[in-house]
């Protein structure tokens, strides 16, 4: 096997290949809780809890703890603040996800500015120190790491070239540096789903050009494709057009990950990216209908494994046990619909979408 000089000369690059592999085993997707502190406050305001350290703290206290979680959860990404928290009896949560046989991720980015001369196009931002803050993450025990960028689409001039080369080149060069310092990044090339009539074929056409793009750029900077996990956005319609079948969101999405996702990367991790609960997961099971595939076709759910979660617990302790069960059972459907085998009924069936604006500056989603 041909190797790059980036690859040879990297001491990780056994480690990120096997942390990779674990991350995408069968059965297995990754929870994103990765909020930024105003994200999350947002989201525990819609169930009447302030948005303290303390509160924060304990919504992720309920996730990581919750009994079995680790059967059909490789990973968690953490936002900076609770990849150093503690559980309140004092135990750092890294530990009790290790101990839950979840890897440790880190969300890296620090948000989105304005593109100026684009009409509201976006640049993820985070490059400059990037190398140093990934070696204290690494030593706190993440082993991987998400960046997301993200292009909107409409029915004809978005996203721009400018949108998809900026994206695209920061998407390389985030990879890249998270390789020198062992961390597996998550290259996150996200088509947001938006308001409009575009159709579910603009959205294939313009993802495979985003994939192909950030591919072509991965390549420039020699990042080692084994090693890297793809979080991209199912092809899925303007959110003017009625909600398509699974069989159709299936077709376009498999069309397009085999014409622009190459062999050598082991798992895609899609994002929930304001589908419902129940649609996540049965968009799922039908994408495995189609294969086998190269790589294996699995879930990095932040807001399809945590809404109803959340809307169960509340903030009221007396909730945290069936809160925790909430999680579970959708981690469960998920898991059996990465294997192709969901039959349902779905713990959280029914429900809408689960939308949210973009926010520009800050760190992140
Ligand atoms: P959603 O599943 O809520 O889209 O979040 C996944 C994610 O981490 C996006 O960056």
């Amino acid at each position: 096997m041909m190797t790059t000089a980036f690859e040879k000369e990297n001491q990780y690059a056994e480690e990120l290949r096997k942390t990779a592999a674990y991350i995408g085993a069968p059965g297995k997707g990754i929870l994103a809780s990765d909020e930024s502190n105003v994200t999350t406050g947002k989201r525990l305001g819609s169930v009447g809890i302030e948005n303290t350290e303390d509160n924060r703290r304990d919504w992720r206290q309920l996730l990581y703890t919750a009994p079995g979680l680790g059967q059909y959860i490789s990973g968690a990404i953490l936002f900076d603040e609770t990849l150093f928290q503690s559980s309140a009896d004092g135990v750092p949560f890294v530990e009790i996800l290790q101990k839950q046989g979840i890897v440790p991720g880190i969300k890296v980015d620090t948000g989105l500015q304005p593109i100026y001369g684009t009409d509201g196009e976006t640049s993820t931002q985070g490059l400059d120190g990037l190398a140093d803050r990934c070696k204290k993450y690494y030593a706190q025990g993440a082993r991987f790491a998400k960046w997301r960028a993200v292009l909107k689409v409409d029915s004809s001039v978005h996203p721009s070239s400018t949108a998809i080369l900026e994206n695209c080149h920061a998407l390389a060069r985030y990879a890249q540096i998270c390789q020198a310092n062992g961390l597996v990044p998550i290259v996150e090339p996200e088509v947001t789903l938006g308001e409009g009539d575009y159709s579910i074929e603009r959205t294939a056409y313009i993802s495979e050009k985003v994939n192909s793009h950030t591919f072509r750029l991965l390549n420039e900077y020699d990042v080692m494709l084994e090693g890297i996990l793809l979080k991209p956005n199912m092809i899925l319609p303007g959110l003017d057009v009625s909600t398509p079948s699974p069989e159709e969101v299936a077709k376009y999405t498999v069309r397009t990950m085999l014409r622009s996702v190459p062999a050598a990367v082991p798992s895609i991790h899609f994002l929930s990216g304001g589908m419902s609960e129940e649609e996540a997961t049965l968009n799922l099971n039908a994408l495995q209908a189609y294969g086998p595939y190269p790589w294996s076709l699995t879930f990095s759910y932040g807001r399809a494994l945590q809404s109803s979660t959340l809307k169960t617990w509340s903030g009221k302790p007396e909730n945290i046990q069936a809160a925790q069960e909430r999680l579970v059972a959708l981690a469960k459907a998920n898991s059996e619909a990465q294997l192709g085998n969901y039959k349902g009924p779905h713990p959280s069936p029914g429900g809408g979408r689960i939308l949210q604006a973009l926010r520009l500056g800050g760190a992140g989603k």
